[in-house]
């Protein structure tokens, strides 16, 4: 895999968090935020791990939070003129790719994600390239244009069930970019998978050995697991599961603690659906931890209120998602794809 890239090498430089804002600040740009949607005929789609006011706001405006398959359903279904993306850059980008005659805007075009970033197109290519007989998958943290080089386009909610189809069909897969989802998906299919090597900076600081002692203390509490977690910390999970996978069995597991190894985001909407429960952050101390993201991405942090005003004031090359059409009609079909599996599975 190091002929492509190296991973052990690659640091993301992690962006400024937002300003502070008085409770007064944020008042008045929760009334402008609130005015501007509504005069730029705009509705505001927020990711789980977005911080708890913005997805507040989503819900109190008629929008909605969501994993990313349902953010590329509510737009594709919403009547507004403009969608406005509260997540990370791929997420507007794929609304922009399913939505050409909507306009895509974001609190910032820097909310970048770290698997993303670590399967640059040109690399990916050649890696494709060189192998194939195999069929492309890939995750929707992609890059328009690796998705646009990809056959499907799949999410952590349906990725065991397309996978297990795929290998039903007797295709070989390409797997990218998180490994340790790769891996997870692999265990469960039995699959014939290679592996891209991307990692989330989230998910990969989890802890085993701290999660075992955090066990420990509280040994009545289920433990609920991403996959794009290493395998060590799935191999302790009660549940493993997509965001919206989780949020279910916070609510139909008996425990009345959970342990929650995703970003910290979930919260607000676990909360929400089990208000009895007592939710506790997954660590991510413990030997070589950097602790970088502490459970929070940096870059869904990016999403604060002054940047949601100001995409909104100003649209323009610093906030509008635009994606060449060539591009996107390649990236589309994929993406319809992935779609399609999902409605046909429900
Ligand atoms: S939490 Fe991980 S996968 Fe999600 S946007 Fe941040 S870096 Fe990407």
């Amino acid at each position: 895999m190091n002929q492509y890239i190296d991973f052990n090498s690659t640091i993301y430089p992690f962006p400024p968090k937002p300003a502070f804002l008085s409770k007064d600040e944020k008042k008045h740009c929760r009334e402008k935020i609130k005015r501007l949607l509504k005069q730029q005929d705009a509705v505001m789609v927020a990711h789980y791990y977005t911080d708890p006011e913005i997805q507040a706001l989503a819900e109190e405006t008629g929008g909605c939070v969501a994993d990313s398959l349902e953010m590329a359903r509510f737009g594709n279904h919403h009547p507004a003129s403009t969608l406005f993306v509260a997540g990370v850059r791929f997420m507007g980008e794929t609304a922009k790719i399913l939505n050409p005659e909507k306009r895509v805007l974001m609190p910032t075009l820097e909310a970048e994600c770290s698997l993303d970033l670590g399967c640059p197109e040109r690399e990916f290519t050649k890696f494709c390239d060189d192998n194939p007989d195999r069929t492309v998958v890939v995750y929707a943290n992609t890059s328009a244009a690796v998705k646009a080089r990809a056959d499907w386009v799949v999410t952590s909610s349906i990725a065991v069930e397309l996978i297990d189809y795929l290998d039903s069909q007797g295709k070989k897969i390409i797997w990218a970019p998180d490994r340790h989802l790769g891996n997870y998906v692999r265990k469960q299919t039995g699959a014939d998978i290679l592996c891209w090597q991307g990692a989330c900076i989230v998910h990969d600081e989890f802890k085993t050995q701290a999660l075992i002692r955090m066990k420990g203390l509280h040994p009545d509490a289920a433990v609920l697991v991403h996959p794009e977690s290493p395998q060590a910390v799935i191999d302790l999970a009660d549940a493993v599961g997509s965001t919206s996978q989780l949020i279910k069995a916070a609510q139909s597991l008996p425990h009345q603690k959970l342990i929650v190894a995703t970003d910290k985001g979930i919260f607000y909407k676990m909360q929400q659906a089990c208000p009895e429960k007592q939710l506790f952050e997954a660590p991510t101390a413990g030997e070589g931890a950097s602790c970088r993201s502490c459970a929070h991405c940096p870059w869904m942090a990016m999403n604060g209120l002054q940047a949601i005003v100001q995409g909104l004031e100003r649209g323009g090359v610093q906030h509008e998602i635009l994606v060449e059409k060539e591009l996107r009609e390649k990236a589309l079909i994929p993406l319809n794809r992935m779609l399609d599996f999902a409605t046909q599975l429900k």
